[in-house]
């Protein structure tokens, strides 16, 4: 293995302390810290509600397991969090009421994917994407065969919407059209104070891993943009757009505005940039500039300074352990296990915040 490419480059919360000491902006230490060792065990990463998957995964590695394995294991735990309105459980509704998942996973030694997208009324739609690649020849299900595939598969039937999801679409659908027959809460004639709109959330659980043999898996787990229309699949399902993996060279996926990262193969993209040997933040970057740049093809996504009005976060782990993640605005944050324990690093970014 080229020298180079065995060294490990974090872009941590650490570096940017560091940075901060040097003087430099928090987007300059984004750049990456580099240490000359090679990776002497597992690395998982994850999306900043990831910190418990990558715990999670990390210790299963230590014990042996398959990367696909431990990263489905590990976003298992927020697929069940009812509180993690972005996931399983708990998710925001589309645009009828009803929960629908989507979900991906992929491994590196086989290079198999599998996927189900639409899913109803099943938590762990992750868990279902595996089987999908463990037991069929197929690598997508979506909407009632993926639901039906479920539960043949023995997975429990069980509605995902909570009291708080519903009260929250009910929110957006009360107010969403002024002149419908829901009354706003400037029309009403009594007050009920919770009546603040939800405003339309996008969130996904990401997780990506890699065993100390050098063997990788990803996967990317979500209930997608809420009120969405229903059928309307993200990029979290879509292999090569949320979520890919490449056991040559690395894996990696994304979180937020889906039409924008499926458009640009935005995961595809990070593992082939790795594998020309760019670093995984320097990947991360690269398509984050790219789906910035394209989004300028279409007015309404951009603002008067010609920034996308959207945010996506991308996240990517080299085979020997590097790491990174990089979204549009600032304030991105990702989950990272490895031999230093589990924590939440700062992602670089392309823009400030205003
Ligand atoms: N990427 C997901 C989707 O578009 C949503 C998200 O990550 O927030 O479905």
């Amino acid at each position: 293995m080229h020298d180079q490419s065995r060294r490990r480059f974090i872009q941590s919360a650490s570096a940017l302390t560091g940075a901060g000491l040097l003087g430099v902006s928090a987007r300059a230490a984004s750049i990456t810290t580099r240490l000359s060792r090679p990776p002497t065990g597992p690395v998982v990463i994850a999306s900043a509600n990831g910190l418990a998957a990558v715990t999670k995964a990390h210790e299963l590695l230590i014990g042996g397991a398959d990367p696909a394995v431990a990263v489905v294991e590990g976003v298992g735990l927020v697929e069940a969090d009812p509180n993690d309105m972005s996931v399983g459980l708990g998710g925001l509704p589309n645009e009828d009421c009803i929960v629908e998942l989507d979900a991906s996973v992929m491994h590196g030694p086989t290079h198999k994917a599998g996927a189900v997208a639409a899913l109803r009324d099943t938590v762990h739609a992750a868990q279902v994407a595996l089987k999908v690649l463990q037991t069929t020849d197929h690598v997508m299900l979506v909407g009632e065969g993926a639901r039906a595939f479920a539960r043949q598969n023995g997975f429990p039937h069980q509605d995902l919407l909570t009291p708080r999801a519903r009260e929250a679409w009910l929110r957006w659908k009360q107010q969403l059209n002024n002149g419908d027959d829901w009354l706003d809460v400037d029309q009403r004639d009594w007050d009920l104070d919770t009546n603040k709109a939800i405003p339309r959330t996008t969130g996904t659980i990401h997780c990506s891993a890699v065993a100390a043999s050098g063997d990788l898996g990803s996967c990317t787990t979500t209930s997608g943009l809420s009120y969405k229309i229903p059928g309307r699949v993200g990029d979290s399902p879509i292999i090569g757009a949320g979520m890919f993996c490449d056991n040559t060279a690395g894996a990696a996926g994304a979180t937020g505005r889906g039409e924008a990262v499926i458009q640009s193969c935005g995961a595809h993209a990070m593992v082939t940039l790795m594998g020309q040997g760019m670093s995984p933040n320097d990947a991360c970057q690269a398509v984050a500039r790219t789906i910035a740049e394209r989004s300028k093809l279409q007015r309404r996504l951009i603002d008067e300074r010609g920034r996308p009005r959207f945010d996506v976060k991308l996240y990517a782990l080299s085979k020997a352990g590097e790491f990174g993640a990089a979204s549009i605005w600032s304030g991105g944050r990702f989950a990272v296990a490895d031999e230093a324990g589990p924590r939440i690093e700062a992602a670089a970014y392309l823009y400030e915040r205003d």
